[in-house]
């Protein structure tokens, strides 16, 4: 027997609203309130509730997703070339701090187990980081990782593994180009992330552009020659052959272990989370299901005293209206519509714009264009004030909910999550995705049960239950709040960690290659 027909209209004044039947539902369908479709309408696909007009506006979250293109007589499969996409909102006279949420009830007496580091931050992870100041290493440093697994690891118990951050800069760029400070100081900060606990080590080859002593303090400080207590450079004079490379690598990683080792978990307080969140693989569902519950499980984090990263600035572009009134201070605002402003740019010296983000894959899972991408994304911020603004890379310096500016690409915003010091990170996905990172836990959330039954050994939790009605939002935002605080705490295992699924560090680089 057929399910009951069933769609989802987010807010009242929307004039549309998406099948949730598992394989949509044919021509002819009948709903209870008398709607019928003319049209056979995917899964996760729009319907319109009324007739629409030629030109007028076709309206879902509440907001103008875009315009019709022709008369859409009620209920008709609303799909993406009958949706006309409307310009990006203006940054100009956007109103700034006019509504700032007032502050919720704190929310006490939730903790984790951590491992606590010197400067105050905790991980939650305890991991031998070897960062490399250029490409040129990568294969040396993958060598050297494969033998300290083998016979360094299994002597330090109390540290989970070894991570070498490897990646396609250092040499052949314009070191000094304006955009050359994103990937330098992105490196620099992943190098301080709390999981890697203050032991850290560089692999340099010694002749490269990028100086491994600006992977260790701030600026660009003057270069050592030869190696160093931190820096093993492989064009060193004592180095015969490459031998002496990997016992050079593997004396200072065994220090860096023993080190490492000493450290245990403790019990801290919610608050010393650093959660970063994002979306890859959307679909129409993302925004009525998963990201609600991961905006309800972030309300949880804020109130607990944590800090929480949304980012993605092609995903919220099309949103900044909603988000410069949330905006603490007008400073804060302001830095929203910086980081907008930076990126319109940055796109169209690419002849590009935000259009170019959408996907076929976002496509077939019903999501039109970049504005009703945009409007599901943001809704993973919860209702929080927006506490504070970070550049790409930047290293996060405060609690509360902060805006951290990356690309949507989910490796390039997870790599700069990692920088901006995200200890544990938060993924929905509707389209699956295998993502994972090897410095941080993935929790990936479906955002309906048929991928996360499908992907049963890949997805941690489904947020599926909102659209049948299983469960609700307030449901999936608690189970997922106490799964972070199981997985920070080891007590759980991701699936991405349980197989060893491990994305590649992916800098963002603005600046020329040469
Ligand atoms: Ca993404």
């Amino acid at each position: 027997m057929a399910d009951t027909p069933r769609y989802i209209r987010v807010n009242q004044s929307d004039n549309v609203a998406i099948v949730v039947n598992a394989g949509g539902l044919p021509k002819g369908t009948g709903f209870e309130n008398g709607l019928t479709l003319r049209d056979h309408v995917p899964q996760g696909h729009k319907v319109n509730l009324t007739d629409i007009a030629e030109g007028d506006p076709i309206i879902r979250y509440g907001e103008v997703i875009g315009t019709a293109a022709r008369l859409i007589p009620r209920g008709s499969w609303v799909e993406e070339s009958l949706v006309r996409m409307p310009g990006a909102p203006s940054l100009e006279n956007l109103p700034l701090a006019t509504r700032v949420p007032p502050p919720q009830a704190p929310l006490e007496g939730f903790t984790f187990e951590g491992y606590r580091n010197a400067d105050g931050t905790v991980g939650t992870k305890n991991l031998l980081g070897i960062s490399t100041s250029v490409q040129c290493v990568a294969g040396v440093v993958d060598f050297a990782v494969q033998r300290i697994r083998q016979e360094l690891l299994p002597r330090y118990p109390n540290v989970d593994d070894v991570v070498a951050l490897s990646h396609t800069y250092g040499c052949g760029v314009a070191i000094t180009a304006p955009g050359a400070a994103v990937p330098i100081r992105t490196l620099r900060n992943i190098t301080r992330n709390p999981n890697f606990g203050g032991e850290p080590m560089v692999v340099s080859l010694g002749c490269e552009k990028l100086m491994p002593e600006w992977l260790l303090a701030d600026g660009r400080p003057a270069p050592a020659a030869g190696n160093t207590p931190d820096i093993v450079r492989l064009q060193d004079e004592s180095h015969h052959g490459f031998g002496d490379m990997i016992a050079s690598i593997l004396e200072m990683a065994d220090k860096r272990l023993a080190e490492l080792n000493r450290r245990t978990r403790t019990t801290c307080p919610a608050a010393d989370l650093v959660v970063g969140t994002q979306c890859g693989g959307s679909d129409a569902f993302s925004g009525v299901t998963a990201n609600p519950a991961v905006g309800f499980a972030a309300d949880l984090l804020v109130r607990a005293g944590a800090t929480v990263m949304f980012s993605e600035v092609t995903e919220v572009r099309d949103a900044i209206h909603l988000l410069t009134p949330r905006a603490a201070t007008e400073d804060v605002g302001r830095a929203l519509i910086r980081e907008m402003a930076w990126y319109d740019e940055y796109l169209r010296e690419g002849a590009a714009d935000r259009s170019a983000n959408t996907t076929p894959g976002n496509k077939r899972g019903g999501l039109a264009n970049i504005v009703e991408k945009a409007l599901g994304s943001v809704a993973k911020s919860g209702t929080s004030p927006i506490a504070g603004v970070l550049s790409p890379g930047e290293r996060v310096d405060r609690k509360g909910l902060i805006f951290a500016a990356t690309p949507a690409s989910d490796f390039i915003c997870g790599t700069l999550q990692l920088a901006s010091g995200m200890t544990l990170q938060v993924f929905t996905t509707g389209r699956g995705t295998p993502y994972g990172l090897a410095a941080a836990p993935v929790i990936k959330m479906a955002t309906r049960d048929a991928l996360s039954e499908r992907w049963h050994d890949l997805i941690d939790i489904s947020a599926g239950g909102i659209a049948t009605g299983r469960a609700t939002i307030q449901d999936v935002g608690w189970e997922l709040f106490h799964l972070i605080l199981d997985v920070a705490s080891g007590r759980r295992k991701t699936w991405s960690d349980h197989w060893g699924l491990r994305n590649a560090l992916t800098l963002f680089n603005p600046g020329p290659v040469t």
